[in-house]
């Protein structure tokens, strides 16, 4: 089942949630339970792995210690026996407790909920959202509004990172903006960890020509569709190339990653930058700023721009 790789997506950037459309069945059984942050995963595998057709993760509060709860819910046809999933469900926390005291004795409720309850809970995680001052994100099921002077981003909430809603994407977005403000859009742009293709998109909303990468099969399909939905097609060349390999240096480079990837690459990436272009990061905790920059402390490197939000920072550096 996909749901296994989409917790692993998901939680590859962003563990907030984690979801999963199956076709729909009129009742569901949906089995709650509060852990701590860090054996979250653990009991989402273990609904997934008794045959929950998906899952829903509560939203993580970043600036809480990985100790602090969340709500895991897993859901079940109405036709399975609640009670034989309860009783499993029940034993597993039970063993779980034993090797992670921190876990104490959480209790596991059981309700049962309509597929529309539930397919509409979780579309309320992705409402439309004003980026910046140039964007408009929207899920598909939102309709476009008339009269926008906003650039429109559809983007379909799905396997692959990057629905807008999060802080690293949302300071992408922005530099974007700042950059084809100040310097006019770019001719082409690298987008290095495309997920669901959003910043490409964004890009070539723009005009700009794109080359989008990602190591995630699934995230490349993910963007293909979305780059579709949005009309960009021939603007966006999609590939599961690495950055050895990358047509020639680009005048933006924008990479939304982990912290330490972004530290490992800063070689490959000065000579994917070109003179005088610009390297958009993000990934980073404020507690991971300072690593990142001495990574990127070469003289080839100025720091143009820093943007945050909550506890995630996004760096603009120009290439000398
Ligand atoms: N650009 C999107 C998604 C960022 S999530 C946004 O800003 O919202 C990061 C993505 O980078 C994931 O899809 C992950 O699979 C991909 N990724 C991680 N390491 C990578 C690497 N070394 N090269 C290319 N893609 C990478």
């Amino acid at each position: 089942m996909r749901q296994r790789n989409l917790t692993q997506a998901k939680t590859s950037l962003n563990p907030s949630l984690t979801l999963s459309l199956q076709p729909p069945a009129h009742r569901w059984h949906c089995f709650s339970v509060v852990v701590p942050h860090d054996l979250v995963e653990a009991v989402a595998n273990f609904l997934l792995e008794l045959g929950s057709t998906g899952i829903v993760e509560g939203e993580r509060d970043f600036l809480q210690p990985l100790s602090s709860t969340t709500n895991v819910q897993g859901f079940f046809p109405i036709a399975v026996s609640g009670p034989t999933i309860y009783s499993a469900l029940t034993q597993y926390l039970h063993e779980l407790s034993t090797l992670f005291p921190g876990l104490g004795h959480p209790v596991p409720y059981l309700t049962e909920v309509t597929s529309d309850a539930w397919s509409e809970q979780w579309r309320n995680h992705f409402p439309p959202i004003h980026v910046g001052s140039r964007f408009l994100v929207l899920p598909p099921w939102e309709p476009v509004p008339s009269q926008i002077d906003r650039i429109v981003i559809v983007i379909n909430p799905s396997m692959a990172f990057g629905t807008g809603h999060h802080a690293t994407t949302q300071g992408c977005l922005e530099a974007i903006e700042f950059l084809c403000a100040t310097y006019g859009p770019p001719g082409r742009a690298l987008d290095l960890g495309t997920g669901s293709g959003i910043l490409a998109i964004a890009l070539a909303k723009f005009g700009t020509r794109v080359w989008a990468t990602d190591i995630d099969p699934i995230a490349l399909e993910e963007a293909r569709k979305n780059i579709e939905v949005n009309q960009v097609t021939p603007l966006i060349h999609l590939t599961e190339v690495s950055l050895e390999d990358p047509p020639a240096p680009f005048p933006l480079v924008v990479a939304n990653l982990f912290a330490a990837t972004l530290a490992t690459l800063a070689p490959r990436l000065e000579s994917a930058v070109k003179s005088n272009g610009y390297l958009t990061l993000s990934g980073i905790q404020l507690d991971q700023e300072a690593d990142v920059r001495a990574a990127y402390s070469s003289s080839r490197w100025s720091l143009m721009q820093r943007y945050t939000q909550e506890e995630w920072v996004t760096l603009i550096f120009q290439r000398s």
